[in-house]
């Protein structure tokens, strides 16, 4: 009989199924107990996060009040930890050749209808030259699992070649990477390849659905993905990001295996992850999401966010380009620091965005904006959309992010960072109305840096930037 310990190395110890039944009994024992719920939020309010327990009592809440309380909450602690910042960044496809037998993803090796492509090292930098004339600094990359077309040495040379190439002012200076499972060796060679994130989705914690869903390939071994972020952490890589893919198995099961997953984290490494995405199932080439039965409307969508928000102030958290306009305006003052822009989830779309590519996209975007159409929408909300990637570059990651976060600081380098890399966006990249937008913002935010050395470095550097001087580093 396995039991629970946050500090154990077994997938089945530190994502107990006895734990998440008896967690969710209790969440519905005490989902309308006021003088509960009152308690957890209060505790909530200091800041410092909440157990999977509490957070699922609240996510479970049916009163009215409290939710609108525990909204309140998320804007607030977002508003606190991120200020009004959204970072943007792309997803790369590089192949979506798969051995893997995964039911809900078109890449399954069965599949005979999608037409199978591996770029080239030549379209990979047809790809991101492609990325970086819209703007994009920061790319996430994604294969299927295939040790013959997609092994280790071909995402090792695929980061080479994205660093490398340097077209007009642009540059990739952060590549997050969402791959297979792999082992510690291979995650230390990605750590030497400098990757950004180590990304990995669990798809589900359920591990009776996981194996149903993943009925053959390597993905099947539901431990070895489940103790994937371990062996990351082991290789060296501070930054992992997890994520559930939202409509496998019922919601309030795999909000407290997240959770779960954060707290083994932060237990045995000291440091929880980097981000948690929140991707919801779509419809793809072969995929019909409405013949899985665990779907969720857009407004317990927005509750999720709010609890993980609350429950794990300081860890970063992604919306892609899955869901609607509409559903990402909802959840980004609800939480979300990240989302993605004028995504194409085809291998080589950015370049080559004919028609036909469209059987090899891995599911139906949304949000089929512009990444001009994005930054422009983000600035008319009020946000900024900030192009950094300065916590990679300043090795402020892993450990030593978290603190800044913790300590408030992140706000004294992120806000001037960000308003450095949007100037640069419109300045190399913007359409005329964008910019126009985005020079009064700027202004705007100017005024509320609130230390007067740190304002005009900032002023001298936008000066720079506006004179196609590019001396710093972001
Ligand atoms: N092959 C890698 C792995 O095994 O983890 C990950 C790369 S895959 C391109 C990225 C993610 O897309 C998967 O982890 C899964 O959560 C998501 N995905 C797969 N099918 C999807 C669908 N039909 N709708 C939405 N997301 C999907």
């Amino acid at each position: 009989m396995w039991k629970y310990d946050p500090k154990s190395t077994k997938a089945d110890e530190f994502i107990n199924h006895k734990e998440i039944l008896d967690t969710l009994e209790y969440a519905r024992e005490h989902k309308n107990d006021p003088v509960l719920l009152r308690e957890i939020l209060e505790r909530a309010k200091e800041r410092k996060g909440l157990g999977h327990r509490d957070a699922s009592v609240l996510l479970a809440c049916e009163d009215a009040a409290i939710n609108q309380e525990v909204e309140q909450l998320a804007r607030q602690i977002k508003q606190d930890f991120y200020g009004n910042r959204i970072v943007l960044f792309a997803p790369l496809y590089l192949s979506n050749y798969c051995v893997n037998g995964c039911t809900y993803c078109p890449y399954h090796a069965v599949n005979q209808h999608m037409p199978r492509k591996k770029l080239t090292q030549e379209e990979i930098r047809r790809e991101v030259i492609a990325l970086q004339d819209m703007g994009h600094k920061r790319l996430a990359i994604e294969a299927g699992e295939d040790p013959v077309h997609n092994p280790i040495e071909y995402i090792l040379e695929a980061v080479d070649t994205i660093y490398g190439i340097h077209h007009r002012n642009g540059a990739i200076r952060r590549v997050n990477v969402n791959i297979a499972a792999t082992t510690v060796e291979n995650y230390r060679k990605l750590k030497e390849a400098e990757i950004g994130t180590y990304i990995l989705f669990q798809e589900t914690y359920h591990k009776e659905s996981y194996l149903a869903l993943h009925p053959t390939g390597p993905k099947h071994d539901y431990n070895y993905h489940t103790e994937a972020m371990d062996r990351a952490m082991q290789g060296g890589i501070d930054d992992v990001g997890c994520g559930v893919l939202f409509g496998l198995d019922k919601y309030r099961y795999e909000f407290a295996g997240l959770l779960m997953h954060a707290e083994h984290l932060e237990a045995v490494f000291g440091v929880g992850p980097h981000t948690i995405s929140v991707p919801r199932l779509r419809d793809a080439e072969d995929i019909d999401a409405s013949s899985f039965t665990n779907g969720i409307d857009d407004a317990t969508f927005a509750k999720i966010v709010a609890c993980i928000r609350i429950a794990v102030p300081y860890t970063g958290m992604i919306v892609s380009t899955r869901e609607s306009q509409q559903c990402r305006e909802r959840v980004l003052s609800l939480g979300i620091s990240q989302i993605s822009g004028g995504s194409r989830t085809s291998v080589g779309g950015y370049a080559t965005p004919e028609p036909e590519d469209r059987r090899s996209e891995q599911f139906d975007v949304m949000d089929t904006r512009s990444l001009d159409e994005v930054v422009r929408w983000l600035m008319e909300l009020n946000y900024v959309p900030s192009f950094c990637t300065a916590c990679y570059r300043e090795g402020r990651t892993g450990d030593r992010f978290m603190s800044l976060c913790k300590s408030g600081q992140i706000q004294n380098c992120c806000h001037p960072n960000a308003l450095m890399t949007l100037k640069e966006y419109l300045t190399d990249y913007a359409s005329a109305e964008t910019r126009r937008i985005g020079d009064a913002l700027i202004q705007t935010e100017l005024e509320h840096i609130p230390r007067e050395q740190v304002r005009s470095i900032v002023m001298e550097q936008l000066g720079k930037i506006e004179r196609g001087q590019r001396d710093f580093r972001f």
